[in-house]
C-alpha cells in the first residue's frame, strides 16, 4: 500500500519523535550511576534519568546533528533549555574528553561543526535507529538498577529484554 505524501510526512515525523525519545533515554543512562542518577554535563547538578534531559553540543536540532550521540550528553532542564545549552561549558568539555582519549579536541570539535550535512531519513531508516537506540538502551539499564519496566512505561514503547 502506498501512503500519501501528508501521511508518509506524519509518519516520519513521529519515527523521528521516537528515535529522539529512545536515544535521550539512552544517553540519560549511559552516563548515569548504579541507582539511575545522573550529572549533569554542564552545572554537576544530579538528578534522577527520568527529570534529566540530554542535549547537544552544537546548536540547531536539524539533520544529522539531532542524533549525533558524540555531542549528545546529560543536561538538566535549566542547562539545555533556559541557558541555551551552556554551550561554553559544554564546547569545553567535550573538547577535553576528546584530548584525554588522544584525540585533538578542539579539532575535531571544529570538524564537527563544518562538516554537517543534509539528512533525510527514510522512515526504514528510522525505525532501524528506534531498534539500535532500544537495544543499546536495555543493555545500559541491565547494568543498573533501574527497572525496565519504569523504561518502557517513561518512552511508551514495546522494548524486548
Ligand atoms: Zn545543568
Amino acid at each position: 500500500m502506498k501512503l500519501s505524501p501528508a501521511k508518509k510526512k506524519k509518519k516520519i515525523k513521529r519515527a523521528k519523535y521516537k528515535v529522539w525519545k529512545v536515544l535521550s533515554a539512552y544517553i540519560r543512562i549511559k552516563y548515569a550511576d548504579k541507582d539511575g542518577y545522573v550529572t549533569c554535563y554542564t552545572c554537576g547538578k544530579k538528578m534522577y534519568w527520568k527529570k534529566m534531559q540530554a542535549g547537544h553540543a552544537i546548536p540547531g536540532r536539524a539533520n544529522d546533528i539531532l542524533y549525533d550521540e558524540e555531542i549528545i550528553r546529560p543536561q538538566c532542564r535549566r542547562c539545555n533549555i533556559m541557558q541555551q545549552g551552556n554551550l561554553h561549558i559544554f564546547a569545553v568539555k567535550i573538547m577535553e574528553e576528546k584530548n584525554k582519549q588522544g584525540i585533538d579536541g578542539l579539532k575535531w570539535f571544529k570538524s564537527k561543526i563544518y562538516n554537517r550535512h543534509s539528512v533525510n531519513y527514510s522512515l526504514k531508516e528510522l525505525h532501524e535507529l528506534i531498534e539500535k537506540y532500544k537495544n543499546l538502551l536495555v543493555k545500559e539499564v541491565k547494568k543498573r538498577n533501574i527497572n525496565i519496566e519504569e523504561v518502557k512505561t517513561f518512552l511508551n514503547m514495546k522494548i524486548k529484554v
